[in-house]
């Protein structure tokens, strides 16, 4: 794998430097870096959910698989509408779903026939039970100009023609594909692997559960943070727990992390006191860039690839901040494991709310509010920032169903004008 060094691929951007990165150069650099993992497996689909197709599935059916009618009603000839007049039918047979009608319907005849049931040979039209008049026991009329030839009548490939292409590679399966996949009688389907993800918190003050609560200590919150978005993502999960500051213990924990997981993630080491000592290690590990981004919260980011016995693996060196360490996976880990898991672009929904309130901002830097967004009395969105952005508050981002982003180039912001949000609670 010959495969251009993170500094090749920063040449080629113009003004690039890695102390004021922007937030869309440092997402260029990361897509353009990483590359999907290899391996795939072969999974019942009803284990699939989420998982990422590794080839196109070909319809081996076309559903339906007949012409069938899309409403309770009696089916004939089009040709039989009388133009302009009520046409009266004669009423030969039922069709049933799953037991089909298989005389022949002549000229003037009709067939009663349920949603669902096969269109019996040469019928084209159905007419609704309900706009139908009772002429007799064994004769319907249809009032003049209700209906056309063709109505009510669902095609054969209508949903999926065989051969046809039903899902393609790369789609994070969806419980509608699952559905799909069973219309179409496949009971198995070709996956990714997971992706592995090994995770671990830096910091000499964190406590795992369970353990007291040190003076001047904190619980390690992070790894669970993080354990539950990469478990959305549906990765693998390698839990390390808690490193110490120091270079033997970040070293011994990032060649075992590395050797046994695609991707490391870790918090907290990489702000500008910490990444004294982080830095030369994982610049002896392999090819890592410390950056400045310019946003908030989540400046400082650590991203590469490091190596120990011939393995490898991508790092992201997330913040220790805990609302940095959820923005910084959203806008930058996100997508790159998506992408390493074989998965087409997912983004998350974006869409265009009304601020409440006035939102001060200055240009030049990303920043990225805790929001909730609701609808207003007319069913508009509108978002209102939560109330202490102070980037350490977990609280307000358990509160928080969005993300409002304020772009680079973007000021402050008055109350009635719209801006973009992000939620994290996706469709999928
Ligand atoms: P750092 O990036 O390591 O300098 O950490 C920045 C801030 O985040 C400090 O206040 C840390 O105590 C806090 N922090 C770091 N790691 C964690 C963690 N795993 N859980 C909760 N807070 C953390
Ligand atoms: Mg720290």
């Amino acid at each position: 794998m010959n495969q251009p060094t993170l500094t090749e691929i920063a040449a080629g951007l113009e003004g690039y430097d890695p102390n004021a990165v922007s937030v869309t150069q440092a997402q260029r650099i990361i897509q353009d870096f990483v590359k999907p993992i290899h391996g795939m497996e072969l999974i019942p689909i009803r284990e699939a959910l989420g998982r990422v197709l590794a080839a196109d599935v070909v319809s081996p059916i076309s559903v339906p698989a007949h012409d069938n009618s899309a409403m309770d009603g009696f089916a004939f000839h089009g040709s039989d509408l009388v133009a302009g007049a009520a046409t009266t039918l004669t009423v030969i047979g039922t069709a049933f779903a799953g037991r089909s009608f298989d005389g022949a319907v002549g000229a003037g005849q009709c067939v009663r026939i349920m949603t669902g049931a096969v269109m019996p040979a040469d019928c084209d039209t159905v007419v609704p039970q309900e706009l139908t008049q009772a002429a007799s026991d064994t004769a319907i009329t249809i009032p003049p100009n209700t209906l056309q030839t063709g109505d009510n009548r669902r095609k054969k490939g209508e949903d999926l023609m065989e051969g046809q292409p039903a899902l393609t590679r790369g789609r994070v399966l969806r419980p509608a594909d699952l559905g799909l996949l069973a219309s179409l009688g496949i009971a198995e389907v070709a996956v990714q692997r997971r992706l592995k993800v090994a995770f671990f918190s830096t910091g000499d003050e964190l406590r795992s559960l369970g353990e007291p609560l040190d003076p001047g200590c904190i619980f390690d919150s992070n790894r669970y943070t993080l354990l539950g978005m990469l478990t959305r993502l549906g990765c693998e999960l390698i839990d390390m727990g808690v490193v110490k500051d120091d270079a033997d213990s970040l070293e011994a924990a990032l060649r075992s992390a590395c050797e046994n997981a695609d991707a490391v993630i870790t918090s907290g080491g990489v702000s500008v006191g910490e990444a004294d000592y982080t830095k030369p290690i994982m610049a002896k590990l392999g090819d890592v860039t410390f950056w400045k981004i310019g946003m908030r919260p989540g400046r400082p980011l650590a991203f590469g690839t490091i190596a120990s016995n011939g393995k490898k693996a991508y790092l992201f060196g997330l913040p220790g901040n805990p609302v940095a360490v959820m923005v910084t996976f959203y806008f930058f880990a996100r997508d790159a494991l998506l992408r390493m898991m074989g998965a087409r672009e997912n983004p998350l929904p974006q869409l265009r709310a009304t601020s409440l309130a006035d939102i001060r901002k200055k240009p030049g830097r990303t920043e990225y509010q805790r929001g909730i967004l609701s609808t207003d009395g007319q069913g508009q969105p509108v978002v209102r920032i939560t109330g202490s952005q102070g980037s350490g508050v977990l609280r307000s981002m358990s509160e928080a169903n969005c993300m409002v982003v304020l772009h680079h180039q973007q000021g402050s912001v008055r109350a009635g004008e719209a801006v973009d949000v992000v939620l994290f609670d996706g469709l999928t």
